[in-house]
């Protein structure tokens, strides 16, 4: 079963008097463990899209299901349920939350979403670091680190509650292209390893060749091509 299904998805803002349909009626499927781009200039409806899938803000018509659940008319309560068991986030500026370590900021969602016992905690939090290279940078606040290190922790922390899918919104706007690269690489590398379906949206040509299936938004509608990385 896909882990997202679109049909006939339309997202139409208001403002005042001017309607913008940011999301003119589209059609797709993403399968689980998959690694897909979303590509497309600046107001091409990225966001829209992931923000949708992600049940930050509700489709204004068709359908949308995602792991399985059908989240087309969840209320606020029920979509931030369902956001904390399914969903990891990362962000364009990686969000860590300052005056909190590395360490804890990965510990973040399981102890807001989960509650854990501390030591299941922990092992989680030192498999994560452990899994996107920053063991020995668990004590630092995030102004101590770079940019890439800083998004790497984004992904840990997106992959703590054990998420059938993270959603990363331009994860690597703010990252210099090799750092770029080194991002969309971890984040395959912890699909493979997790089998989380990564789903990311850039509007840099050069990132989007890393994905495996690349969706290409234009005015609000949508074309699928493999990437170069397909096997
Ligand atoms: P992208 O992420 O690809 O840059 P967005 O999804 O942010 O594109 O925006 C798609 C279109 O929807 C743009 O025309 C944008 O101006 C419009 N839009 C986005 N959010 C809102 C909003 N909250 N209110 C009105 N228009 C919006
Ligand atoms: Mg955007």
């Amino acid at each position: 079963m896909s882990v997202v299904a679109a049909a006939n998805l339309v997202k139409t803002y208001q403002a005042g008097e001017i309607s913008v349909q940011a999301i003119t009626g589209v059609d797709f499927t993403i399968e689980p463990a998959s690694f897909v781009c979303f590509v497309g200039p600046s107001g091409s409806g990225k966001s829209t899209l992931l923000n949708m899938i992600g049940c930050l803000d509700p489709p204004t018509s068709g359908s949308l299901s995602v792991a399985g659940q059908d989240i087309t008319h969840l209320n606020r309560q029920q979509a931030a349920r369902f956001r904390g068991e399914h969903i990891g986030f990362v962000f364009q500026d990686f969000n860590l939350i300052p005056v909190l370590t590395v360490f804890e900021n990965i510990e973040y969602p399981l102890q807001m979403v989960q509650n854990w016992p501390i030591a299941k905690r922990r092992a989680k939090v030192e498999e994560l670091l452990e899994a996107v290279g920053m063991s020995d940078q668990g004590n630092k606040y995030p102004r101590q680190i770079s940019g890439g290190q800083k998004q790497r922790v984004a992904v840990a922390r997106a992959l703590t509650t054990n998420a059938k899918l993270v959603l990363a919104d331009e994860p690597t706007a703010n990252l210099d292209h090799s750092t770029a690269n080194h991002i969309i690489a971890l984040m395959k590398k912890m699909r493979d390893e997790f089998n989380t379906t990564f789903i990311f949206s850039t509007h840099d040509p050069k990132v989007v060749k890393n994905a495996e299936t690349i969706f290409t938004l234009e005015d609000g509608q949508l074309s699928q091509e493999r990437g170069e990385s397909h096997d």
